[in-house]
């Protein structure tokens, strides 16, 4: 059986669908990944994306609202036909819910309810006050930039220094989500990776949560992962031909069941 047959028939046969997506998932949609050949650590500092460096240095601040204001790290971007392919899994009924490394909202764009995307890194279509914890949406506070011409924004509430609401390094995960995360990873009976170099901790413990608790584990990815040895399938193939093909046959499978 080829492998987009293998796993529609063991998300048929799973109670509890987790899917765990990486940038991988979003490159399609015209977003460059972290890791990948034109990943953006090819072209960025890390360091210039540390919680330490970005508090301590203007310009630093600076080179990330300009970023922001020129559109740059994709406000614009649309969802792939993986995105839509898992929303229309979660819309079958056999997708509990995606956690999602990625900060782009495209999810949620696809039609996944909030309720069920848990994003361990943040979403960078907020911004969140440093000093008071107050957070905005990010188009009103470029919108305030451009009228005050002010190359970073303050907070409009105590003028504390405000950030995209995207986790950066040095920063703790938000703790709410990652119980949550770490909950479902631990309850599902199947765990699908998308687009994951898996090495980023802790969102990367997840799938290994899932299967020490039972579950089975696919991975859809272009390069391979630490975890593949654990995968029951194993798919090698961009996420936005490989996802679509697998709902279609569960889609099918489903119907012909009535
Ligand atoms: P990563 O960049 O480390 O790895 C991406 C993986 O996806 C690679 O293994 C690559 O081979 C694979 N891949 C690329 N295109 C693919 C495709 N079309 N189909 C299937 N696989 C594909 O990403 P990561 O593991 O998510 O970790 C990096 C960090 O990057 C995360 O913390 C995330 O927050 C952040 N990030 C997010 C975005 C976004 O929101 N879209 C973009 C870049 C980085």
């Amino acid at each position: 059986m080829e492998e987009v047959e293998q796993l529609a028939e063991l998300i048929l046969a799973s109670s509890t669908v987790v899917a765990f997506t990486g940038a991988g998932i979003s490159t399609e949609s015209g977003i460059p990944d972290f890791r990948g050949p034109e990943g953006i650590w090819t072209k960025f500092d890390p360091e210039d994306f540390t919680i330490q460096r970005f508090v301590s240095s203007s310009a630093v601040r600076t080179m990330h609202w300009t970023m922001l204001r020129e559109g740059r790290f994709s406000s614009e971007a649309e969802p792939n036909p993986a995105h839509y392919a898992l929303a229309e899994l979660y819309r079958l009924g056999k997708l509990n819910c995606a956690i999602t490394q990625n900060i782009d909202n495209l999810h949620q764009k696809a039609g996944l309810p909030d309720t069920t995307v848990f994003e361990l890194h943040g979403n960078m279509r907020r911004a969140v006050c440093l000093t008071c914890q107050r957070r905005f949406p990010l188009p009103d506070v470029l919108e305030t930039m451009v009228q005050q011409k002010a190359e970073s924004p303050l907070c409009p509430h105590c003028h504390g220094i405000l950030k995209p609401d995207a986790v950066f390094f040095g920063e703790a995960l938000p703790e709410d989500v990652l119980l949550q995360a770490t909950r479902r990873s631990k309850s599902c009976d199947l765990f699908i990776v998308i687009g994951s170099t898996l090495v980023v901790y802790p969102a990367a413990s997840m799938p290994s949560y899932a299967t020490q608790a039972g579950a089975k584990l696919a991975v859809v990815n272009l390069t391979p992962t630490p975890l593949d040895r654990l995968a029951s399938v194993l798919i090698r193939d961009k996420a936005g031909q490989a996802i679509p093909r697998v709902v279609e046959r569960v889609r099918h499978r489903l119907n012909n069941r009535i």
